[in-house]
């Protein structure tokens, strides 16, 4: 049974509708998968949809911004059902990402390369969690940049010229945020390139007394070396070990479905009643 629990469909920055996801998970072979769109549920609905179609399951998960010791952290959740407070920390996010525009737009005039908020917008289609990849999407076909990949290294990456900083929830506020609302908490590529070493075993082991379930530690972005003193410092705190291709359609060029898989047994703890 092979299970890709990190994926982002339209409704965030992914390119596939969420639909076009499921069928394209179950066509590579895949028995379960995560639909983990950014800050939103919006692609649930047409997922399970779409699963039952075609005899796959889907987790509904979530993945949510956070900000720990000033650092950007993602953590995912599983199998959350709807809850006022988490959800109200979503939307707040939803909110501050539609916020930055202007100022993103602004910055991004004063480089040379004016955009409208129309054709970001167009870039985002449906999407009601507006991501950075959009921005980037809305310069390639101004013809700016070439890809997604050129957009953040020259401007849009944490720090670059066009980032603008926005509202993300506490990283423990979160946490016990997904396990009230009935869902199991796990660190998405907690030493990727860009987050490198921000969480140290210390803050991990504490975080896990906050009730953290797991970390994603076969992610595209972690090296062998990355994964193995992960897979380590997993066991040791009693955490679940995930592995998730972080699949974006056309968004991100090495993250294919399938590519990282999570052990059926963690699937199973995932998903089970009680979490
Ligand atoms: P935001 O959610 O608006 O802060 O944007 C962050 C998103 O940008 C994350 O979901 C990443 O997957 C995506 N991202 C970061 N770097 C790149 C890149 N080089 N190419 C494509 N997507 C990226
Ligand atoms: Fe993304
Ligand atoms: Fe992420
Ligand atoms: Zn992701």
């Amino acid at each position: 049974m092979r299970a890709d629990l990190h994926t982002h469909s339209n409704r965030s920055d992914g390119t596939d509708t969420p639909a076009e996801l499921v069928h394209k998970a179950a066509a590579v072979g895949l028995a379960v998968v995560g639909l983990a769109d950014h800050d939103t549920y919006a692609g649930w609905d047409e997922a399970i949809t779409a699963g039952q179609q075609c005899g796959i399951h889907v987790l509904p998960a979530v993945e949510i911004s956070c900000r720990h010791t000033g650092v950007d952290v993602h953590l995912l959740g599983y199998g959350v059902s709807p809850h006022p407070e988490l959800d109200a920390a979503l939307a707040r996010s939803r909110e501050a990402r539609a916020d930055r525009l202007p100022l993103m737009l602004d910055r991004l005039s004063r480089h040379g390369m004016p955009l409208t908020a129309e054709e970001v917008l167009a870039c985002a289609n449906s999407s009601p969690s507006l991501g950075r990849p959009h921005v980037a999407d809305a310069m390639v076909a101004r013809g700016y940049v070439a890809d997604r990949d050129e957009a953040f290294r020259d401007w849009l990456a944490d720090g670059g010229p066009i980032f603008v900083e926005r509202y993300a929830v506490d990283l423990t506020t979160a946490i016990t945020l997904v396990r009230a609302a009935g869902g199991a908490p796990v660190i998405a590529h907690p030493w990727a390139r860009r987050a490198a070493r921000a969480l140290t075993r210390d803050e991990l082991a504490a975080l896990t007394e906050r009730g953290l379930r797991g970390v994603e530690v076969d992610h595209p972005e972690h090296t062998a070396s990355t994964r193995a003193e992960l897979r380590g410092l997993a066991s040791d705190l009693g955490l679940l070990v995930t592995g998730s291709s972080d699949y974006h359609g056309r968004g991100k060029t090495n993250n294919a479905l399938g590519c990282e898989t999570t052990d059926p047994q963690v699937v199973e703890a995932l998903t089970a009643p009680g979490r």
